[in-house]
């Protein structure tokens, strides 16, 4: 990356309430102090992995995102040509969903401003060239690779993967689920950091008002009565950190970021400013639960069972923090919620991850599930002897060129007719790399005996609806000649970062 000009900035400000005027104050007075103003193709990206009131604590609150358009709209000198939001949310729910659910086409409505699902635009193709990527390209909605001026706007959140998503975790975002999940494994953190050399925000505003402790989809909420405003990922990201007394370079994705010349993370090269000091941040925070529980802890004291080996590339981890392991942890959660007896009805299940040497003690009539194309094992279950073979692929066969999706109606189905199969088995195997959270949800549901967070009233009428909107859309647009992804080299606009190679590993 080019070396920064200034150094960056991070604003501290109190605010203790969802109210939409108040934040428009708060991010304009935010951009003044930061001299920014919008230009050309503005584009807001929420953090809305998942909504609803279920879900309450996952996403940017409508009001939120209210405040920060708002805030462009009063900085905006004219040379605005265009203010739109958008976002892909979870894998396998559709993005109008999840802003259906959060309350956003009423808000964008009443501000006048254009929505992006971005899995409805067509994908366009960016080339990387930095050192020590994973792959030579990959690919990302028109609108995030045409955007002039990228206003990132996360929650302020806990991640069982990847310990914190602020605002270069919340980058996941900007790819379409088959897109997403090429390298959503034990790479992750490097996926991520890959993923900044897409676009960078010129503005950051996390919604910390109510902020999300201990997971992701489900977390628990901690009112911090914080909004933090920044113009640099890494320095936005780090001060984050601080806040929760998260050590940054303890964070891969926000470590390698930095390594890779997009920023500081030491908080002599940030300036700080607001009516909040850190100090006073730290206390309000004082004692934030994050994630990165290995699952054998996660699921102790439960009728689950967990064994965890190495994934493969073993010489980079010991354990796939990026992959199955932390889609289950969010699974169940999503269980708990959905089914307050689901701990009671679920059976005596014991599931296996990665290369897995050890034991597995099942008694007679419980299941045992291996997940993921890389576990492997061998043993005896019920007197057979049993043999699982990892089916994991080098990723280097994933090509984004040729990657198929499966829908979460295909999903369903083929986890239906796997447990059909094997229903008088000792065991079950689902492939996959990763599995992701709705296939852990399906099965564990169906094996449960649970209620079904897809086809259980309210959900259910929302997401048929989202699912039937999407698919006509993209219908529509292939019936016009417009392919799902245009190879080859695209127009980006001006948020695209300045890339200078070789990227240095100390550069700030
Ligand atoms: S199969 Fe699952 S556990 Fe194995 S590497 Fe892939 S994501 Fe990780």
């Amino acid at each position: 990356m080019k070396p920064l000009a200034q150094k960056p900035k991070v604003i501290l400000r109190h605010c203790d309430t969802y109210d939409a005027q108040r934040i428009r104050r708060i991010v304009r007075e935010g951009m003044e102090e930061l001299g920014l103003r919008p230009s050309g193709k503005t584009l807001v990206k929420p953090n809305l992995v998942t909504s609803g009131p279920m879900f309450q604590h996952a996403y940017t609150r409508p009001e939120f995102s209210e405040g920060v358009l708002l805030a462009l709209q009063d900085r905006d000198d004219g040379r605005m040509t265009e203010l739109a939001l958008g976002e892909r949310c979870g894998i396998t729910v559709p993005t109008r969903t999840a802003m259906e659910g959060a309350g956003y086409p009423v808000m964008l409505a009443r501000v006048g401003v254009r929505p992006y699902y971005f899995e409805e635009e067509q994908q366009r193709e960016i080339r990387y060239s930095h050192a020590g990527r994973l792959r030579d390209y990959v690919f990302t909605p028109r609108p995030v690779a045409e955007a002039d001026f990228f206003v990132n706007c996360p929650k302020f959140k806990a991640h069982p993967w990847t310990t914190v998503t602020f605002s270069i975790k919340a980058y996941i975002g900007i790819q379409d689920d088959r897109h997403r999940l090429i390298d959503h494994d034990h790479r992750l953190n490097e996926k991520i950091a890959d993923l900044q050399y897409i676009v960078q925000p010129e503005l950051i505003c996390i919604d910390a008002i109510v902020a999300g402790e201990g997971r992701m989809l489900t977390p628990l909420p901690r009112q911090l009565n914080l909004i933090v405003i920044g113009n640099n990922q890494c320095a936005f990201d780090a001060v984050c950190c601080q806040i929760i007394g998260v050590n940054p370079r303890d964070v891969d994705h926000i470590r390698l970021t930095h390594e890779r010349g997009f920023g500081p993370i030491d908080l002599d090269r940030i300036e700080l400013s607001g009516d909040v000091t850190l100090d006073e941040a730290r206390e309000r925070a004082r004692g934030f639960g994050v994630g990165l529980v290995r699952v054998e802890k996660y699921f102790e004291g439960t009728n689950l069972s967990a064994y965890a080996g190495p994934p493969p590339e073993s010489e980079h981890t010991d354990y796939c923090w990026g992959g199955c392991p932390g889609a289950i942890e969010e699974a169940i959660e999503i269980l708990r919620l959905i089914d307050d007896q689901c701990d009671e009805k679920m059976p005596r299940i014991h599931v296996v991850f990665g290369d897995y040497r050890g034991p597995i003690p099942a008694g007679p009539g419980e299941r045992v599930v291996f997940i993921g194309d890389c576990v492997q094992w061998k043993g005896e279950l019920a007197g057979q002897p049993v043999q699982i073979r990892s089916k994991y692929r080098d990723r280097s066969t994933k090509d984004p060129y040729t990657i198929a999706h499966d829908d979460i109606f295909a999903k369903m189905l083929s986890v239906m007719k796997k447990l059909r199969a094997t229903k008088n088995d000792a065991w079950v195997r689902f492939e996959g790399c990763p599995v992701s959270v709705a296939e852990h949800v399906l099965f564990l549901q169906l094996l449960g005996g649970l209620r079904s967070p897809f086809l259980t009233g309210e959900n259910a009428v929302q997401f048929n609806k989202g699912y039937l909107m999407w698919r006509s859309a993209t219908a529509a647009r292939r019936l016009f000649g417009e392919p799902y992804q245009v190879p080859g080299v695209c127009a980006r606009g001006h948020a695209r970062p300045e890339v200078e190679a070789p990227a240095r590993a100390d550069a700030e």
